[in-house]
């Protein structure tokens, strides 16, 4: 019996989590005939694993550009959105423990202020009115009012369903087992073709694409049982800055944030080197003692489940979106590390602006793969060798 013949598309995207769902979406709305292929379940990997937390990070120029363009994407989308997907514009509140942290929470807001985010400086007595869950004598705070919170997986789902309402091809159950020279194979045999081919498969792109500089980054959460009130922002340490910054040591941050259902997501860690999915006992106790340390009755709730996920993290805390290297056929659209779920619209939207020639609604540049000229190298060499 001979193979079945290769399927033809415009654009083949390895990967179903919440970037290649809003790829898959972008791309259909763009006009092009898409396929999306996903080995396990849409919305798996760390989109399921995620805490769904729009934010507008600014720890750079271009972290703010793509982060705040990206809110924005969601704020437009939010209507269309299932309940399910829980959009809830909640609002951040970066909490200041000292006069330090305070001072850091003033710079962030004129920083802000000077982009157009609005924010709000809290007081340690407004902080307290706002969230009395919170240990007394605080410093203060920063309110910033447009960030949201979602539920990644059912976004996930429900974006690569609207793509293929609009006629995308969706193909789950079957993993990569080759992405390049314009031809996606599965390890069932099947072959998808295309003069564009995107890996989204997050945390696992340098599988399909060897010699991507991705790392897997582990980090913990749990969620604890109903408490309606509890907490009514997300709520993040402005500690957080440091421990997201280091790329060596393992660290914990108090970053919590309510769901719709009163339920309470209690994270975050971040470890290198690690890439066993099992829990990490101490690393766990270390989160929920740093949780308890800016809210103590935190220690009295029920936690029902924990888990871990992996971030695909870059050398310079920036995203891959764009060519990769020495492959014309192969698009990138990975290493979104603790931002995936934020970045996601306007990773999709950056691609499509490349594939159209359009005018882009922010400057492509500094996500683009070629940054790394290491990997430039490694595959230049490997293309030699064959
Ligand atoms: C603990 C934790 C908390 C986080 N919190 C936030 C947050 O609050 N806000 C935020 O913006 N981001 C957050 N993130 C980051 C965010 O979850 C990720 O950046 C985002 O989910 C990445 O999406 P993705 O589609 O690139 O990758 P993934 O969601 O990992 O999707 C990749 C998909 O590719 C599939 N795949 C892999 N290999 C293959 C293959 N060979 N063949 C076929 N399919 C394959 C996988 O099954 C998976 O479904 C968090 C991450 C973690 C771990």
């Amino acid at each position: 019996m001979s193979a079945a013949a290769p399927l033809s598309y415009d654009v083949v995207i390895a990967g179903g989590g919440i970037v290649g769902a809003a790829c898959a979406l972008a791309f259909v709305q763009a006009g092009f005939r898409v396929a999306l292929v996903e080995r396990e379940f849409l919305g798996s990997g760390a989109t399921a694993a995620g805490m769904g937390h729009i934010v507008v990070m600014d720890d750079s120029e271009a972290q703010f550009a793509l982060t705040r363009r990206s809110q924005q994407l969601w704020h437009a989308l939010s209507a269309t959105l299932p309940s399910g997907a829980e959009f809830e514009a909640l609002g951040t509140i970066w909490v200041a423990a000292d006069e330090e942290e305070l001072a850091e929470a003033a710079r962030k807001h004129q920083h802000l202020s000077d982009r157009g985010v609005p924010s709000l400086l809290l007081s340690c007595k407004e902080l307290e009115a706002m969230e009395p869950n919170l240990r007394p004598g605080l410093a203060g705070g920063l309110l910033v009012t447009e960030d949201a919170v979602v539920y990644p997986p059912t976004v996930a789902l429900h974006l690569a369903q609207q793509a293929q309402t609009l006629g995308a091809a969706i193909l789950i159950g079957h993993a990569v087992t080759y992405l390049g020279d314009g031809e996606l194979r599965l390890d069932d045999g099947t072959r998808l073709l295309a003069p564009r081919l995107v890996n989204a498969t997050g945390a696992e792109a340098p599988f399909c694409t060897p010699g991507l500089p991705v790392k897997k980054r582990k980090g913990h959460l749990a969620i604890t049982d109903r408490y309606p009130g509890f907490v009514r922002h997300q709520l993040v340490e402005l500690g957080y800055l440091k421990s997201a910054h280091s790329l060596t040591t393992d660290s914990v941050a108090f970053n919590v944030q309510p769901r719709q259902t009163g339920q309470i997501l209690i994270g975050s860690s971040r470890q290198y080197g690690n890439e066993d999915t099992a829990v990490d006992q101490p690393l766990l106790t270390a989160m929920l003692q740093r949780a308890a340390l800016y809210m103590p009755a935190i220690g009295a709730l029920n936690v029902l489940r924990v888990w871990t996920g992996f971030r695909a993290a870059t050398p310079d805390k920036l995203p891959l979106i764009g060519p990769a290297p020495a492959d014309a056929t192969l698009w990138l659209a990975t290493g979104h590390e603790g931002l995936g779920i934020t970045t996601a619209l306007a990773t999709a939207e950056l691609l499509v602006a490349a594939f159209t020639d359009s005018a882009p609604a922010i400057s492509p540049a500094p996500y683009l793969p070629s940054r790394f000229n290491q990997l430039h190298q490694q595959q230049t060499t490997l293309q030699e060798m064959l």
